[in-house]
């Protein structure tokens, strides 16, 4: 049985991994410090004998003996992290910090939760590792696109000076059952709109792409990238390369839902990227062909049905 630290564990996909990690046999300890995650996320898994709940912030040391870390501590959307932009920045960095200077003295794997906001308004499309990105240091998205390309060079650089053995992926918007319903971010927003016949808020004009992926795929890549041997440091995409724009993921969900929902216009926020889409080819190489299986249809009518439950 191996012992497993998830930071960032009662967050959306901190839930969904400690329970696959459970379900897998292994002890699993789910830390965080509940900014916008929920223990009505992991409630279900409180009684089981090989879950541990810590209530803790990664900017402070941890320690703990275990033989995995998934460092997922982190606010992910743009309204939560531009909240308190200079505690995103720390969560970020000083997380980083403190769970490579734990994985360093206690030998453990680790991985982390990177994103492909560390490509920014991408110049490049799709977009593969090899792409430096396009991110503006000094903007509203900059505490998180930065904190996060920083945490990057941390990882690599504990791993070339120090052989820590480590693991960083890419992820793509994912989205998917435990997003919180007053989370911002697109999928949540529209479903908690449609499903109140309230105006679906579209920023800018709704021709901005992003690709979907839903929290399961997700949650298989990231354990297939912990197994991969010590070589394999990545960056690693992990998304689904079907790329929508705004306006037609709308349109799906007021279909889905059957929803009376009109459209509302409103100005785009700073910097909110134009294109989205994962160059997945390197995960499918490494992964043992991992490719997302979920197709928007199906990951969308469970997460309607979450929301259905959540807000009534
Ligand atoms: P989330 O906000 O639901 O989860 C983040 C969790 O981290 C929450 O439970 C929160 O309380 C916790 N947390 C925040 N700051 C902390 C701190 N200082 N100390 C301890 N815990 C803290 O978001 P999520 O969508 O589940 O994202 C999880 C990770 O995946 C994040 O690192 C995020 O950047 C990354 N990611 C997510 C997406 C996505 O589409 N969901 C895309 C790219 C990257
Ligand atoms: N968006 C929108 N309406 C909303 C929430 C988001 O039109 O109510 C847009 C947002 O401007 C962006 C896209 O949807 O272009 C994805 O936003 P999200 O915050 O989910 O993720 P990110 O921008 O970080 O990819």
């Amino acid at each position: 049985m191996k012992r497993i630290l998830v930071t960032g564990g009662a967050g959306f996909i901190g839930s969904h991994l400690c329970e696959r990690l459970l379900n897998e046999g292994n002890d699993v300890i789910c830390l965080d410090n509940y900014f916008t995650g929920s223990k009505k996320n992991i409630v279900h898994l409180l009684d089981h004998p090989f879950f541990e709940l810590v209530r803790h912030d990664v900017t402070q040391s941890y320690y703990a003996e275990v033989d995995e870390i998934y460092n997922l501590a982190c606010p992910a959307s743009p309204i939560h992290y531009q909240y308190n932009p200079i505690k995103t920045v720390k969560t970020s960095v000083m997380g980083a910090i403190n769970m490579l200077g734990l994985a360093k003295r206690i030998k453990a794997k680790i991985l982390q939760a990177s994103t492909s906001e560390v490509y920014g308004d991408p110049a490049v499309h799709p977009q593969p590792e090899s792409y430096w990105g396009n991110v503006n240091p000094v903007g509203a998205r900059s505490c998180y696109d930065e904190g996060k390309r920083c945490a990057e060079t941390l990882f690599m650089d504990y791993h070339k000076q120090n052989q820590v053995k480590i693991k960083v992926v890419r992820i793509f918007n994912t989205y998917g059952p435990n997003m919180h319903p007053n989370d911002g971010r697109v999928v949540s927003n529209f479903i908690v709109q449609a499903l109140k016949n309230k105006d679906i808020t579209i920023y800018g004009d709704g021709s901005q792409t992003r690709s979907f992926q839903y929290v399961d795929d997700l949650v298989e890549g990231m354990m297939r990238m912990m197994h991969t041997g010590n070589d394999v440091t990545g960056p690693v995409n992990l998304g689904n390369p079907i790329e929508y724009t705004i306006l037609e993921l709308a349109g799906k969900i007021i279909d889905l839902t059957g929803s009376k929902s009109k459209i509302n216009y409103s100005e785009l926020p700073q910097d909110d990227p134009v294109q989205r889409k994962p160059d997945i080819r390197m995960a499918r190489n490494l992964l043992n062909e991992w490719v997302p299986h979920v197709e928007i249809h199906e990951g969308l009518t469970k997460t309607i049905e979450y929301f259905k439950n959540k807000i009534q």
